[in-house]
């Protein structure tokens, strides 16, 4: 008889995008005329660029030769794509990272979900809230998060991310085996400075905490005081593993490529605190044995963006987004509103204007003006009374929906 996995059963069904999809259908139906813009779209939707096409159509036709066939690559990543990342990603920050300490993966998702794998299943666990899903989620799945009361998890710390504390996490007043964070983050498009990141990291070198830092959303940074990298803080390597992706950076969300760092420095204790143990031969040892590598035309496409041509197209396409959040930031800020993020990330987190929580205004904001935006409480408590709105769209778009938007309120 197989026994399942009962913490599955604890999982809270993910409705979110599925509730809005089921109340834009109900609204579709009784309005069929109506041409509905989405701004909650999680999903780029500009083509790749050229510089990447053409290394894959490249990748495409080496694979049909004799001698440039690629089966099985190393599980790791090939070596030109870690020396890329190495040279571009961190050398031009004053940062050594060893291309040994790079793993090239499928994208940001898998690792994030995936990393708990290397530490045991009773630590506790910190997140920053509101919160990307699959951090809790896949702690939830092996019983690490605890049981769920009152809409939170017991094992889990949530950390609030408010108005009041203008969305910068507090330090918690007590210990944390191991803690999420998200910079820029999604959902709240806020940012953290060099300043904020140096006090988590000196709280996880006093606490032995180890980070989990996820920089997916890094080349949208527009402030120099802004770090790129965790490692651009001392003794981060000693603390954290950072997820980077290309699905934001360069549109990779269908092509699926990214990279996750892990320094040869830190280490996790034994269960009796006697021994340090180095993670990077650990998630090695994991990656070869589950993971049988990127395909050689994703890592082509992923090399690619570091060449100059490569990095001038993917910086066209993020200023493209980036000139979408300016016009929505000042648009809905003149009516009124009060907007966060949007400076540095391509996500706005907007206040529900008084009276409304966030599903209410999900659908004022939907049969009021025709524009989706997602409710933020879907992103945990303390996304109760925002909504986030996305700037991954057309142009043309964005500025309907403006538009659109103007006339509801002021009407
Ligand atoms: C989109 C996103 C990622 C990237 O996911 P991929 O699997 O690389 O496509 C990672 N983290 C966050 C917070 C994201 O929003």
């Amino acid at each position: 008889m197989a026994l399942i996995n009962e913490h599955y059963l604890k999982l809270t069904k993910n409705y979110l995008f599925a509730d809005i999809a089921k109340k834009v259908n109900a609204f579709k139906v009784s309005h069929p005329k109506s041409n509905v813009i989405s701004l909650g779209i999680g999903d780029v939707t500009r083509p790749l660029c050229p510089a990447v096409i053409e290394a894959m159509h490249k990748a495409v036709d080496e694979m049909a030769t004799k001698d440039g066939f690629h089966g099985y690559g190393p599980e790791q990543g090939y070596q030109f794509l870690r020396e890329a990342i190495v040279k571009n990603d961190f050398l031009p920050r004053g940062i050594h990272i060893d291309p040994s300490e790079v793993f090239i993966n499928d994208g940001a998702k898998s690792d994030t979900g995936n990393i708990g794998e290397l530490v045991r299943w009773d630590n506790s666990v910190g997140v920053t809230d509101p919160v990307y899903p699959v951090y809790v989620d896949s702690n939830v799945m092996c019983g690490r998060a605890g049981s769920l009361i009152d809409g939170k998890w017991s094992n889990v710390t949530y950390i609030p991310c408010l108005e009041e504390n203008n969305f910068v996490p507090q330090i918690p007043d007590h210990r944390v085996d191991i803690i999420y964070l998200c910079y820029p983050n999604n959902p709240t498009g806020t940012v953290i400075s060099r300043e904020e990141l140096r006090k988590w990291v000196n709280y996880a070198l006093k606490n032995d905490t180890l980070i989990f830092y996820d920089a997916a959303y890094e080349a949208y940074i527009q402030d120099e005081n802004v770090p790129h990298s965790i490692y651009e803080i001392k003794g981060a390597r000693k603390v954290a593993i950072e997820f980077h992706s290309y699905s934001k950076t360069a549109g990779f969300t269908g092509i699926r490529c990214g990279y996750t760092i892990v320094p040869k420095e830190l280490t996790a204790s034994s269960m009796d605190g006697n021994e340090r143990y180095p993670l990077n031969p650990m998630w090695y040892r994991r990656q070869c044995t589950k993971f049988n590598g990127t395909s050689y035309i994703s890592q082509r496409a992923a090399e690619a963006i570091y060449t100059p041509e490569g990095k001038e197209q993917v910086k066209a396409v993020i200023d493209y987004y980036m000139g979408n959040a300016k016009i929505m930031r000042e648009t809905l800020t003149k009516l009124g509103l009060k907007v966060y993020g949007g400076e540095n990330a391509p996500y706005l987190w907007v206040k529900t204007p008084e009276g409304s929580d966030s599903w209410k205004f999900f659908e004022q904001m939907l049969y009021g003006a025709q524009v989706v935006c997602t409710p933020g409480v879907g992103f945990g408590p303390s996304g109760e009374g925002f909504v986030r709105l996305t700037s991954f769209g057309n142009r043309e778009d964005c500025e309907e929906a403006l538009q659109r938007l103007s006339s509801w309120i002021k009407g």
